[in-house]
């Protein structure tokens, strides 16, 4: 299990992002991080895999717990080989090389060569339109291979966490349904946890068994997928039905 416990996240040593966030994603879970723009919701992800820390930040509070460990600001390499591994946003592919390297890459922590010929398979078999694409560079996939892409690369690190930042940004609603339909597979046969930020909060509190919500810093509700979307101000201000 991950567990969050009030951490505050500074930039450039005066501009805290976060003000004390705490949350917690069971294993095999799939948890939604949710909030406006600018809320800290990408912050918080990067502060769990160690990126804060070479972008000028610095968790200067609070800890990060993993399986029993303390993960706090370890070295992003590090904590992939723990298990974690974060998708970021804008689905960054490596244009000029072709799906089968980009995929390979994500396989850098592992040793087995065999077990990479295996997890290449395993990512083929969840995203049959990347084998079709195998040998193209990845700078002409459409929005949606790429995402599944960038998704199959840190599936090539057997992350048992998943950390997944707005994977359904610009992408037309039949894309995003058959990733949110692959992402499930992944969580229900292979155990793996999913954190989820998402800006379209239905589709994540649809997908997700509980959910946080964010605002400015801090975590102002969280309770499960069910009592979030019965909430009327969650109804008025992110699901836009009142
Ligand atoms: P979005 O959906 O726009 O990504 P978000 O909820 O993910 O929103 P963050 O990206 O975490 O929000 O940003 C939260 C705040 O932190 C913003 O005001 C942003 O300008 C600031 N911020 C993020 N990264 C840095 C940085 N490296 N240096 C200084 N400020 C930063």
């Amino acid at each position: 299990m991950l567990s969050v416990n009030n951490i505050r996240v500074v930039f450039n040593n005066v501009i805290m992002v976060l003000k004390g966030i705490s949350l917690e994603v069971p294993d095999k879970s799939v948890v939604a991080l949710l909030g406006a723009n600018g809320a800290g919701k990408t912050t918080t992800l990067k502060a769990i895999s160690g990126i804060v820390q070479y972008q000028n930040g610095e968790v200067e509070e609070g800890e990060i717990r993993y399986d029993q460990n303390s993960i706090t600001s370890l070295d992003p390499d590090r904590i992939v080989r723990m298990g974690i591994s974060l998708v970021p946003e804008g689905r960054r592919v490596f244009e000029d090389l072709s799906v089968a390297e980009n995929l390979r890459i994500g396989a850098h922590t592992q040793q087995d060569r065999k077990q990479v010929s295996r997890d290449l398979e395993m990512v083929l078999e969840y995203f049959p339109l990347l084998r079709e694409r195998f040998k193209q560079r990845a700078l002409l996939l459409s929005g949606g291979e790429q995402q599944m892409l960038v998704i199959g690369r840190a599936l090539m690190a057997r992350p048992k966490l998943l950390m997944l930042d707005e994977p359904s940004l610009g992408l037309a609603p039949l894309v995003v349904k058959e990733i949110f339909r692959i992402l499930a597979r992944i969580n229900r046969e292979r155990g793996t946890s999913l954190l989820l930020v998402e800006q379209n909060a239905l589709i994540a509190l649809k997908f997700a068994q509980y959910g946080y919500i964010m605002e400015n810093g801090k975590i102002v509700l969280d309770g499960s997928s069910q009592t979030l979307m019965e909430n009327e101000d969650i109804k008025e201000f992110y699901l836009g039905v009142t």
